[in-house]
Parts: structure tokens; C-alpha cells; sequence
């Protein structure tokens, strides 16, 4: 559930007073609208009654986008120093939360931290390129016989890669030279998805990639 809050603001522009109304919750799956305004930059824009200034009201929010795995808290640019502190507050609020709930609606990921309503944009945005090319890559595999290994949203974020990975080998769960393998077939097929490229580039030079030998295969 989305929700808001009333809060005091001060006009920067002429000073005047008064209650203004912004999100401190959004649920992007009950409320995309609040999504297309978040990304287009005019989420909690609040205009002055007495002379129609319209100013961003920075404030605490919590963002929640279940088809995404994502719950993020996103403090005010302002309150990075206090990184550490919030983490700690972030996690045991997270707990506390999931406590009162019933096990059945238990998330089996954790929230991310982030600061400034900028960088949850710049990661949305992100995501949406990565979904796009993603959605590609699974058309491509599925006309051209190549298997796939589809990552669950939250374990794609955290190894900051698509989530679908091209295959080529049997493994349950894919090493890093099977995945290789899977991309080079991929872009011979189609040169211009460069998250794929990217991502190539990244396992080649790190000798420890891995998905762990629990990672949970996914529907996209
Ligand atoms: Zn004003």
C-alpha cells in the first residue's frame, strides 16, 4: 500500500508556510502511476499556495516493487554520513516488519539502502534497460535452441548482471566458463546487446565469478 504524509514546508521562494502533502510510501505493483512519476522526476513536487513555487520535498520514503524484489529505503541525500547507522536501523526495522506478518508473505530478500530519490531513478532506469535486453536474450536463446538460466530480480541486482544468462553446457547451475560460452553465442546473433558484453568482459577478468550453488532458477 502506498501512503502519505502532511508535513510543514517553507516556501524557499517567498517564505510562506503551510501543509503540504508527500509520499513516504510507494508500492509501484498497487500504484505504477506513482512509478511513471517517480521516474519522471515529479514525485513529491509540492507547489506553494501563495505563489504556485514548486519545490521537491526531500523526505524519507520506502519503496517497494514486489515483481522486482526490490524494497528500497531511501533516506535523504543528506543522511549518507549516517550510512552505517541506518543499515543497522534499516535491517532491524526490516525484521521487525516481516515479524508481525504471517510466513507466507515473508520476502526471502532484504532491502536495499539508498540515498536521494536520484539514485533509486538511476537504478529503476537501469533496470529497465537491463529487462529490456533480458527479454531480448530470451527470444533470441528460444529461436536458436540456447539454454537459459533465468536469475531471480534481486540476485541479478545483487551480481549486477541481466537476468537471463545464456548457456551453452549442463551444469545445474552454470560456471563462469559455460556462461562465456552462451554470450559469445548470443552476440554473434545479435552484436548490439552490450549489457551482454559488459557482463562477459566481467567474468573473463574475475577468475572467482560464480553464481552461488544455491542460486534458484527463475521464471522471467
Ligand atoms: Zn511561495
Amino acid at each position: 500500500m502506498s501512503t502519505f504524509n502532511d508535513i510543514d514546508i517553507e516556501c524557499p521562494e517567498c517564505g510562506e508556510k503551510y501543509r503540504g502533502t508527500v509520499w513516504v510510501g510507494v508500492h509501484a505493483g498497487q500504484d505504477p502511476e506513482l512509478k511513471d512519476l517517480l521516474l519522471g522526476g515529479e514525485l513529491n513536487l509540492v507547489s506553494c499556495p501563495e505563489c504556485a513555487q514548486v519545490a521537491f520535498q526531500e523526505h524519507f520514503l520506502i519503496y517497494q516493487e514486489p515483481a522486482a524484489d526490490l524494497v528500497a529505503y531511501v533516506y535523504p541525500e543528506g543522511q549518507r554520513e549516517s550510512e552505517t547507522e541506518l543499515r543497522r536501523l534499516m535491517l532491524s526495522g526490516f525484521q521487525e516488519a516481516q515479524g508481525q506478518m504471517p510466513a507466507k508473505y515473508h520476502l526471502d530478500y532484504e532491502p536495499v539502502l539508498m540515498f536521494g530519490l536520484e539514485s533509486l531513478i538511476e537504478l529503476l532506469e537501469r533496470e529497465i534497460e537491463i529487462a529490456e535486453q533480458s527479454q531480448i536474450a530470451q527470444l533470441i536463446c528460444k529461436v536458436n535452441q540456447i539454454a537459459t538460466f533465468v536469475l531471480r530480480p534481486y540476485r541479478a541486482r545483487q551480481l549486477e548482471t541481466v537476468r537471463v544468462l545464456p548457456v551453452v553446457g549442463d551444469k545445474p547451475v552454470p560456471e563462469g566458463a559455460e556462461v562465456i560460452a552462451g554470450i559469445d553465442r548470443l552476440l554473434s546473433l545479435n552484436p548490439a546487446l552490450d549489457l551482454y558484453a559488459q557482463l562477459r568482459d566481467r567474468i573473463k577478468a574475475d577468475a572467482n565469478w560464480s553464481l552461488d550453488s544455491d542460486a534458484e532458477k527463475a521464471k522471467l
